[in-house]
């Protein structure tokens, strides 16, 4: 038999399969297992996609090992990365190694991949009756009574080293899952009118390839809805997948899932180590789990017979892939819902500009929880206009925001504070000259981070002490301008000297388990003040917490992106919802320079929907989505003049080729030029529909398949720009 064996190689070409022959002893259950392959003078290890005739004029090479007793990719998962690679037009390899946990990657070597216990027991066809020594005999009655004990639960090592050497005892493995520690919380509820009605609709749909739109705002109660849907997809035999955005930030509705669906459940962390994540997989694949709670990969979870996914807080970004495969959660969702004939549900406060308008369509069934479970009202919230307070000198925090702080620390109530960047200050400059300290590698400031006294470039990583003198004109006096996490803690504790205030970022949470025990330190009234980027804004839920803080309401809505709007509203309005969840009234300041823009006014008001109606105004204006689809075309290359040179060919090729109702943007320079020594240019395409699309952006790839001094990429429906 021969069969075609995807291998990764350097070639930068969308599809490296080539057929090799498989003798008859390995060719049973073949597909989808990884084997070792020659290819040119070196072996390397490929996944089997498919069976194949042999083409004339080719002598295929034999399969040097099968590596895999049972297949790593199944027929669907198989198909999925076919789909995506057509749809994405990435290399089929990639597809599938964005699929699997690391230890079943092609090439990923993991150490420990399956842990074992060893256990010990009697050889029942051996006498025993001539064993004399005490300790031996001891050990033959207590395997008698037990029939499996562990190695490990026996005292005398050296005397069952001997009934071992006799062969009397017999030691065998056995595989066991690492245990990942999930919290539980069990919590019985009883779903509320509206709750039932909208559980019902979807219940009535399970078995049938459908979208819903589920938008309810913060604490309406969508995750009950959730968990009432997967217990009647359990009930018919069917398995779930859950998606939420980044599930190392939301242990607490993990820990729901973990409480009612206790070990039938698997949860697909971010922090998993790779053997943890390897046995969460195996308990997939091995139908030994009924639900799956995961990140935007768990997408991929190999469960069969599939009746429901749900896809939480469905605006998130972290739902699209920024590095190849650059695929969309929702499309893999998508396909995923048509095979195994099963609804998805998409949840939201907040949702994205493009599902709400699918919904008004009807392309989408739209669903609405309106009210908080417990019918308590929004949050009030006040914008403060910054122009103001800086003409009183209040440069960081207002009055009215210090004020409420104080009326909070005296009430022992909680207080949150948002300010969208981690660090000290923005960055560093000379008040001389003008000099901004750079990074070397890339087009972007150095932030200064005060507690390791290192400036820090949050692209690419570099780091250098902090310097006092301006490497231009010898000045002293450097300026730290602008305030981050670490800035806005320091300032506070310096306002109020008694308040207890942690602070919650990347820097704070890069090790395991740091950002649990933050969430339940706060939660435990450990602290007063958590101060945190947009880290704090997500799913979390703080009962004593009744006052949230933004300190800079612009921060998101001067980077220059067509989304900056919908961004700067959702995160407004979920940092919002953080406040006044339990049975104090909550409320929220916003502090901004841009009172009156309309992401700002409508989020105070939790008014999503003439959001909606207001941003879809600009969308159409100015032709985004979901006016139009985008597709953007990256272009780097380490020289800058080659890069662009490049990059204006490729704008001509496509103008060439493209339809002419597409409009083709660039090239231009990319939001940052210089990433990590390479030069980034853009190309953007915008189109309703153009039926050479594909075939043009084919033959684009292939004409730079060898071309190694400039790299092209293509992201569909990019989210930045
Ligand atoms: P959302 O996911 O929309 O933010 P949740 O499902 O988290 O809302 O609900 C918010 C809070 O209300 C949670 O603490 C949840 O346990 C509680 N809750 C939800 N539904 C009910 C109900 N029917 N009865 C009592 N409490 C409920
Ligand atoms: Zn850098």
């Amino acid at each position: 038999m021969y069969v075609n064996v995807l291998i990764e190689t350097k070639v930068k070409s969308n599809n490296m399969m080539f057929t090799y022959h498989a003798s008859k002893d390995v060719c049973d259950n073949i597909i989808g297992k990884r084997v070792l392959v020659p290819f040119s003078s070196r072996i390397v290890e490929g996944f089997v996609i498919e069976f194949t005739s042999l083409p004339t004029n080719y002598e295929a090479k034999d399969i040097l090992k099968v590596i895999d007793d049972e297949p790593v990719l199944n027929e669907e998962l198989i198909n999925i990365g076919k789909y995506m690679s057509d749809k994405y037009l990435c290399p089929l390899i990639y597809t599938y190694q964005a699929m699997l946990p690391k230890a079943l990657k092609a090439n990923h070597k993991v150490n420990d991949k399956v842990k074992t216990l060893t256990y010990v027991k009697l050889n029942p066809f051996l006498d025993v009756s001539n064993v004399k020594i005490k300790s031996q005999i001891e050990i033959i009655s207590l395997l008698k009574k037990n029939k499996n004990l562990l190695k490990s639960d026996i005292k005398s090592k050296s005397s069952l080293k001997k009934l071992i050497e006799k062969g009397i005892v017999t030691e065998y493995k056995k595989e066991i899952y690492r245990d990942i520690n999930a919290t539980e919380t069990k919590k019985e509820v009883i779903l509320t009118k509206e709750q039932n009605e909208i559980s019902s609709r979807i219940k009535q749909s399970l078995g049938i390839s459908k979208v819903y739109l589920l938008y309810g705002v913060t604490g309406s109660g969508k995750t009950e809805v959730y968990i009432d849907v997967v217990k009647k997809v359990i009930e018919q035999g069917k398995t779930s997948i859950i998606l939420v955005p980044e599930i190392s930030l939301t242990p607490q509705i993990t820990a729901r899932f973990k409480g009612v669906f206790k070990d039938k459940i698997a949860i697909l962390h971010s922090s998993l180590s790779d053997g943890e994540r390897y046995d969460e997989f195996r308990k997939i694949k091995r139908g030994e789990v009924k639900v799956v709670i995961g990140a935007r990969s768990a997408i991929f979870a190999p469960l069969k017979n599939i009746g429901i996914i749900i896809i939480d807080e469905e605006h998130s970004e972290s739902y699209k892939q920024e590095n190849n495969p650059r695929y969309n959660t929702l499309d893999i969702a998508l396909k995923r819902s048509k095979t195994h004939n099963c609804p998805v549900i998409l949840g939201s406060a907040t949702p994205t500009i493009e599902s709400f308008a699918r919904a008004k369509k009807g392309y989408y069934n739209y669903l609405e929880l309106c009210q908080r479970v417990n019918k308590k009202p929004l949050p009030k919230v006040e914008i403060v206009d910054m122009k103001n307070e800086i003409r009183k000198g209040n440069k960081i925090f207002s009055s009215l925001l210090i004020n409420k702080i104080e009326d909070r620390l005296n009430k022992k109530e909680q207080i949150m504070l948002l300010i969208n960047r981690r660090g000290y200050s923005n960055y560093l400059t000379c008040p001389n000259c003008g000099y901004v300290f750079k990074c070397p590698n890339c087009d972007i400031t150095l932030t200064y981070h005060k507690t390791s006294g290192m400036m820090r470039c949050h692209y690419c990583g570099y780091a250098e002490y902090k310097k006092s003198v301006c490497p231009n004109c010898k000045e002293t006096d450097i300026r730290q301008i602008g305030s981050g996490t670490e800035k806005i803690q320091e300032e506070i504790k310096e306002i109020f000297t008694d308040a207890k205030v942690v602070r919650m970022d990347a820097d704070t949470t890069s090790k395991k388990g740091s950002h649990n025990k933050i969430i339940n330190d706060f939660n435990e009234g450990k602290y007063d003040i958590l101060v945190g980027t947009q880290m704090i804004a997500k799913g979390l839920n703080f009962p004593n917490v009744t006052l949230v803080g933004v300190i800079n309401g612009d921060s998101s809505l001067n980077i220059p992106n067509f989304r900056s709007s919908e961004r700067t509203f959702s995160l407004l309005d979920q940092v919002i919802g953080r406040s006044g969840r339990a049975l104090k009234a909550g409320e929220a300041i916003i502090q901004t320079y841009n009172p009156d823009h309309y992401s700002i006014v409508f989020a105070s008001k939790h008014d999503y929907k003439n959001f909606f109606v207001r941003e879809m105004l600009v969308r159409k204006k100015l032709n985004y989505p979901p006016y139009c689809f985008i597709t953007l075309i990256k272009i780097s290359s380490k020289d800058f003049n080659y890069g662009i040179n490049e990059a204006k060919k490729i704008s001509m090729f496509l103008k060439n080729n493209l339809s002419s109702k597409t409009s083709i943007l660039g090239p231009s320079i990319a939001s940052v030029l210089k990433i990590n020594n390479n030069y980034n240019f853009q190309v953007i395409l915008k189109y309703k529909k153009d039926d050479k699309l594909y075939d043009t952006l084919n033959e684009l790839i292939k004409i730079y398949e060898g071309n190694y001094k400039v790299k092209i990429e293509l992201d569909f429906d990019p989210i930045n720009l």
